[in-house]
């Protein structure tokens, strides 16, 4: 049975990189019948990031996604979160050590930097540890031992050995074993280092198959090395491009841009339109399809497909048109209630009082959406709706030449006598447009010093969609504050 697996480290945000790992590894368990396992890796203590191991698992749900084996759901090689079988990976380190395949290292931090240093003043760019406890005899060991000294173990690489695998993304890849350093296995806290512990857990927990970023491109040796040792065979593992900015020639680096999935969720993103941006980072089907729901992912998705570039570009400009296109797919009712409760996910305050279940709401809903690229952008768009605009009077008067008075006067004499029933859309349209023509007016002066006045906006749904929302008393007050 297919079994793949997301392995995070809970050392900060969710970022888009791991969830695209997420839901590459989902898509191709659930196409082929299989299982997907989440387990967290949360063995670099240092760098554990309190809360992120909730926050995570609560975005993935949000997105919609869950796995058949992990934390919270349980499965028959509980538990998942590596902090929780630390026995397991010493239990393996020793057999290692036992079977001269790994040693104890008794070198004090200090000793490590200073060697490291020496190395490098030497001009050695990738610094690699010298062997010296190696070379310990086993009765010093035991002596070491006894008196309690903390120690490491580390992985004995063999000399002079060309380390090759087949990735299922990028095919033959050749590593020469003298450059690998003797990776540390086991830690001086009792820890497993990331090699260790995934290997282990990637064996017991009976993964198949391993998608991952290029990141851990330059672990697969050690890896390759750890399964022969163990007498395991090795998932079929891929590695996936790096992402980039757009135009950039290196990979995206956490430290710059806004990469976090929930920062995208919390702007607006939804999750349909973050997943499908996401699903063609670094695939693509062949076709010119490039709408995807989960489902459909699922169905088309294949390894083969996915790019053996070095890099792909994270298009921002395409990830707000897809999300744009996703919210006016939205019917209008559902669109607010889909703000609403992205609101309450977030904690997102509007700025205005608004009754996301009114009539009121959805039919502002139904004339601003087609310009909506994110949910946030609701706010501008729409606050003009639910609360008295700021009208910029300087502004104000650019658009007339100065006239505005003049205008604003003319059209609040012309709306004061439609009354209530007439009040709608077609009815003012033709009025209005009467109306400037018989006063020798430019639909642009008039109508661009109207629309200013009602919202304090230059740009807007068409202007008697708006006047026949806001309603003829609101239109009134408005258009007087703005003369005055
Ligand atoms: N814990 C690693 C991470 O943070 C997992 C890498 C892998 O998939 O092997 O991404």
């Amino acid at each position: 049975m297919v079994k793949t697996r997301m392995a995070p480290s809970p050392t900060g945000e969710f970022h888009i990189g791991s969830m695209r790992t997420l839901l590459y590894n989902y898509a191709f368990a659930k196409k082929n019948n299989g299982k997907f396992v989440l387990r967290i890796e949360d063995t670099d203590r240092e760098r554990y990031v309190e809360g992120s191991v909730e926050r995570m698992l609560d975005v993935i749900r949000y997105c919609g996604l869950d796995w058949d084996e992990g934390p919270e759901v349980g499965g028959p090689n509980a538990p998942y979160v590596q902090s929780q079988r630390l026995a397991l990976y010493k239990n393996y380190a020793l057999q290692l050590v036992e079977q001269d395949h790994a040693y104890y290292c008794f070198c004090t931090p200090e000793r490590l930097e200073k060697m490291r240093a020496d190395q490098r003043a030497q001009g050695v760019a990738a610094t690699k540890y010298d062997r010296t406890c190696l070379s310990l005899s086993s009765e010093q060991v035991q002596q070491n031992l006894a008196g309690s000294m903390p120690y490491t173990i580390r992985l004995k690489v063999p000399k002079d050995e060309v380390i090759t695998f087949t990735d299922l993304i990028l095919g033959r890849v050749d590593y020469p074993s003298n450059d690998l350093d003797d990776q540390i296995l086991l830690k001086s806290d009792g820890f497993p280092t990331y090699h260790l512990g995934v290997v282990v857990d990637d064996h017991l927990m009976g993964i198949t198959h391993i998608l991952r970023g290029s990141e851990w491109l330059a672990s697969t040796p050690k890896h390759i090395l750890l399964y022969r040792m163990l007498g395991w065979e090795m998932p079929a593992t891929g590695h996936l491009p790096n992402l980039k900015e757009v135009g950039a020639n290196k990979k995206m680096s956490k430290r710059f841009g806004d990469v976090s999935v929930t920062e995208f969720l919390r702007d607006g993103y939804l999750p349909e339109a973050l997943l499908n941006f996401i699903m063609l980072l670094g695939w693509n089907p062949g076709t010119e399809k490039e709408l995807y729901s989960v489902a459909e992912f699922i169905r088309d998705f294949t390894v083969a497909k996915i790019h053996s570039t070095d890099l792909v570009a994270f298009d921002r400009e395409r990830l707000a048109w897809l999300n744009g296109y996703y919210i006016r797919s939205l019917a209008d009712r559902e669109l607010c209630t889909r703000l609403l409760a992205w609101a309450q996910k977030w904690q997102v305050q509007f700025g205005f009082d608004v009754d996301l279940r009114s009539e009121k709401a959805v039919g502002v809903i139904f004339i601003v959406k087609d310009r909506m690229r994110t949910l946030g952008d609701f706010m501008l768009l729409a606050s003009y709706f639910f609360t008295e605009p700021q009208v910029d009077k300087l502004e104000l008067a650019k658009y007339s030449g100065g006239n505005q008075a003049a205008i604003l006067q003319a059209f609040y004499q012309l709306y004061t006598e439609v009354g209530q029933d007439a009040w709608v859309v077609n009815h003012l349209d033709e009025i209005s447009h009467d109306f400037i023509q018989k006063n020798g007016l430019t639909p642009k002066e008039a109508f661009m010093t109207l629309r200013f006045a009602v919202s304090g906006q230059s740009a807007t749904p068409p202007i008697f969609d708006v006047l026949g929302l806001l309603g003829k008393d609101t239109v009134l007050r408005r258009i007087k504050s703005a003369m005055t």
